[in-house]
């Protein structure tokens, strides 16, 4: 069985990554996202154990003593983190996994495991995503100015991923996630552990003609 790839997807909020990843995983087989854990409070429609695993400190601060998370941050005054055994199931049994993870959290990822392939989600313009930060919700004036310098800070880290998708046309850029999950399954390594016997037929010498 061959070990699934480790996409690491960022964003600024209000670039429509959640959407983008929610079409790209029922769009495509064999690739499953990460349900994180959060101490952050559920909002209206969240699941627990679907959009997260919701946790208090004391149990977040606990599974960090014991080493449990593959990488974990503070963003934006809580806690959020990706255990590490379900994502070493998930790349073992050969599925592709997506983390929805910040910065932070992507670079402690690059460090421990360099093969991961990551992407950073842009809106297409400053115009549009001020628009889609104050269209969420009535939110008053200071809040949608915070959650604009916390995008900016976001997207100051753009250059350290490896691949960027501009959001603008979201078909487009589904289909540009798409192309680069389908690429890292073509890749030579891949092919030969899945295609195997394939590989070896196809170069076995044919019995020489008398
Ligand atoms: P939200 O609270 O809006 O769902 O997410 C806020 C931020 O936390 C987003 O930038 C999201 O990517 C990030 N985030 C969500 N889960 C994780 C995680 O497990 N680890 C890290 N480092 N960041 C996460």
């Amino acid at each position: 069985m061959s070990q699934g790839t480790l996409f690491i997807v960022s964003a600024p909020s209000g670039a429509g990554k959640t959407t983008l990843v929610r079409e790209l995983i029922e769009s495509l087989d064999g690739i499953q996202v990460s349900v994180s854990h959060t101490t952050r409070p559920r909002r209206r429609g969240e699941v627990d154990g679907v959009n997260y695993h919701f946790v208090d400190t004391q149990t977040f601060e606990t599974m960090i003593a014991r080493g449990e998370f593959f990488e974990h941050a503070r963003v934006f005054d809580n806690y959020y983190g990706t255990a590490r055994p379900a994502v070493k199931a998930m790349l073992e049994a050969g599925q592709d996994v997506i983390l929805e993870i910040d910065w932070q959290g992507a670079r402690q990822v690059r460090s421990q495991m360099p093969e991961a392939v990551s992407v950073f989600i842009l809106p297409p313009s400053r115009e549009e995503l001020e628009r889609r930060l104050a269209s969420r919700g009535t939110d008053e004036h200071a809040t949608i100015a915070r959650r604009m310098r916390d995008a900016v800070s976001e997207m100051s880290h753009y250059g350290e991923y490896d691949y960027l998708v501009i959001n603008d046309d979201f078909t487009t850029a589904l289909r540009e996630l798409q192309s680069l999950v389908i690429s890292r399954r073509l890749g030579v390594a891949r092919i030969r552990e899945r295609h195997g016997p394939l590989l070896e037929a196809l170069l076995s010498q044919p019995p020489a003609v008398e």
